[in-house]
């Protein structure tokens, strides 16, 4: 698969071309932070299947398991593009709103939903986590 993106100033771009590992809705309260919105619509591909051109600015931030993660965004418009997950290096997670094509997202799950309030709609027919996902 081969996909490409940008933030909303297009100074950021990037292009993958690596197989998705997973996909899905976050709502845990980093999440909501850093998009300012309801939950992160994320996929995680393997992070050296990912060019990315432009400048990128990393934050590191302390996630839900008590693990450190970095949020890339971009320095100039401050769209979130990026996410690495302290606990799996190694990959990267990709902002499903700043695909190009926006179709080629397909969430497999919600997870962390017990951080959400009512206006947070979720996809009824996705499998549900209260937080993380169990192992394997
Ligand atoms: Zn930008
Ligand atoms: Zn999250």
């Amino acid at each position: 698969m081969k996909f490409s993106g940008s933030c909303l100033c297009g100074s950021l771009k990037y292009e993958c071309s690596g197989e998705v590992k997973m996909a899905g809705n976050c709502h845990c309260l980093n999440c909501k932070k850093a998009t300012g919105s309801a939950y992160a619509a994320v996929l995680f591909v393997p992070e050296d299947s990912v060019e990315v051109t432009g400048e990128v600015k990393y934050y590191q931030s302390t996630g839900s398991n008590g693990e450190p993660g970095w949020r890339g965004f971009c320095p100039n418009c401050g769209s979130s593009l990026f996410e690495k997950p302290g606990p799996v290096p190694g990959t990267l997670g990709i902002g499903a709103g700043s695909l190009d094509d926006l179709s080629l997202y397909k969430p497999q799950m919600d997870i962390f939903t017990s951080r959400s309030p009512d206006w947070d709609c979720m996809d009824p027919r996705l499998p549900k986590f209260t937080e993380f996902p169990p192992e394997g």
